[in-house]
């Protein structure tokens, strides 16, 4: 019954408001990962598009930036009504094409429609600032001003909340936006333009924009001296590619990037506590989060306990389809993850690591992987050093303090950690001597959007969500002025 609902979403390129065809007639498709079946195909925008994209975007600029904060918020706010009132709807259409199930398409929705709200807030909350010079010479006035036409590129594991914790505060902010979706998951992003549409954005303010093209449009656009931001959500693999060109003419980034979460466990953490955490933290999306646990650091007097109970709980999860009823763990999102994801755990034992549950893919169509628990690992194994996006927990021991800080920064990334431990000071201790961008203690679940949410090292440059994520996309003007 979801075919009507997938059917319903338009499939053409949203450019100034007007729904068109790609100018070479090329499109996507777009399979459901749970069943391997195409459901939709959509345009796939050509570098012709592009620059009528990065043109729409520039010509409703100044209009947009010319609007009140108070009026940007308002519109922000009926994205937020609207959004809520078709959660389940939403829910589904991304359960469909990125394979979650539908507790966490829902969850995903409720965290996506928060950056609606919260920008909305924000929108007329953001001043300028006023001071006189140290040395009495004059007055110093500081504006924000939009930053401008804007790029925003969205990965496929959280369709809906990674294109809202952009476009909220871009719009809040005053730019106009060009939104790529990841191209196995344009439909959500589909569906929130038309949303958004009747929400009361005007034409040409957001532009959506799939393309099977990534590299040759984002070149393109990066090359018009129209757009002025970057705002990227991927791999650290592709935000260095992006870095690269948008270095050419100084385009301002922010880079939202790769992950590789360790997950602490001290000597006097609570075990029914730390489970629970270490499930979500790692089960979120089948595993497929930039923040979700990577390595689990458990300490050697509870490293035992915590593997079988961790072996349990995988165990006792439910994999299927994300619309079925009692379904825990849905789909990865394409067999080059479940190639990439079994890779990684058959290198792990090949090396003498043990499997205590899963380590295979289950029978029958869709793109699934059994909920994975690997003990006994060398540390040099690729699956200590690589971004597993998967079903799997990899679970070492250690002896002090001092060596579980030494192994969890022996890491490129800096993007998410958590600690559990009952002493908060030590875990304190601990989490201040720990290169993260975020850090989660006692708890598996990070993301708010009152939080400035990024990384550190290479894991991206810049925060969203909080006050932070809209000064992503305001550049400050100084002004010196006597009166
Ligand atoms: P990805 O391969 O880097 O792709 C991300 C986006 O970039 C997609 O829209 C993709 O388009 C586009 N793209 C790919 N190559 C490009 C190129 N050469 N030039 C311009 N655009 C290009 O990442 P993914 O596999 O979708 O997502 C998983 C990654 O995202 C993980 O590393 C994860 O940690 C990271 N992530 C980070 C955060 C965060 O907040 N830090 C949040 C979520 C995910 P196509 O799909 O058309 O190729």
């Amino acid at each position: 019954m979801t075919d009507k609902l997938i059917s319903s979403i338009p499939t053409d390129l949203y450019i100034g408001g007007q729904w068109v065809p790609s100018s070479d007639g090329a499109r996507i498709d777009v399979v459901d990962p749970a069943t391997e079946k195409v459901i939709a195909n959509v345009a796939s925008g050509s570098v012709a598009d592009a620059t009528r994209a990065v043109e729409a975007a520039y010509d409703a600029g100044p209009a947009w930036a010319a609007t009140s904060p108070r009026q940007r918020g308002e519109v922000l706010r009926n994205a937020f009504n609207m959004l809520t009132e078709r959660r389940v709807e939403f829910a589904k259409i991304i359960s469909r094409e990125e394979g979650k199930t539908l507790a966490e398409g829902l969850g995903e929705v409720d965290y996506a429609v928060e950056f609606f709200r919260w920008f909305g807030e924000e929108a007329p909350r953001t001043m300028g600032q006023f001071g006189r010079s140290p040395a009495g010479a004059n007055n110093i006035l500081v504006d924000h001003i939009p930053v401008g036409v804007s790029l925003l590129i969205t990965p496929w594991n959280f369709p809906a909340a990674m294109g809202t914790r952009k476009i909220a505060p871009a719009l809040a902010a005053g730019c106009t936006v060009i939104l790529k979706p990841a191209s196995e998951t344009p439909l959500t992003a589909l569906a929130l333009a038309a949303l958004l549409k009747e929400a009361g954005v005007p034409d040409g303010v957001v532009n959506v924009f799939p393309s099977g093209r990534s590299s040759e449009i984002a070149n393109c656009m990066l090359s018009d001296d129209r757009l002025t931001k970057l705002s990227f959500t991927g791999s650290t693999e592709v935000g260095r590619i992006l870095l690269a060109k948008a270095s050419e003419r100084i385009v301002n980034c922010s880079m939202e990037l790769g992950g590789n979460a360790p997950f602490i466990v001290l000597e006097d953490a609570d075990m029914d506590v730390t489970v629970g955490a270490a499930m979500v933290a790692k089960m979120r999306n089948a595993g497929e989060s930039c923040v979700g646990a990577n390595r689990f650091h458990v300490h050697s007097s509870l490293y035992a306990e915590f593997s079988d109970r961790m072996a349990a709980a995988m165990a006792a999860l439910k994999v299927g389809p994300g619309l079925e009823e009692g379904i825990d763990v849905g789909p990865l999102i394409n067999k080059s993850t479940v190639d990439k994801v079994a890779g990684l755990v058959d290198a792990a034992v090949a090396g003498g690591a043990k499997v205590l549950t899963g380590g295979k893919r289950p029978p029958g169509p869709g793109f699934f992987y059994e909920p994975t628990v690997v003990t006994n690992i060398e540390r040099s194994a690729d699956i200590m050093h690589t971004e597993i996006f998967g079903p799997v927990a990899t679970i070492t021991e250690f002896e002090t303090d001092a060596e579980v800080i030494q192994q969890a920064n022996d890491t490129i990334f800096g993007l998410a950690a958590y600690i559990c431990g009952r002493d908060i000071g030590r875990a304190l201790s601990v989490a201040s001597k720990i290169d993260s961008g975020m850090i989660g203690i006692n708890r598996g679940f990070l993301s708010d959007t009152a939080a400035p949410f990024g990384g550190m090292k290479q894991s991206g440059l810049g925060r969203e969500g909080s006050q932070d994520g809209m000064h992503e996309f305001l550049e400050k003007k100084y002004i010196a002025v006597d009166w």
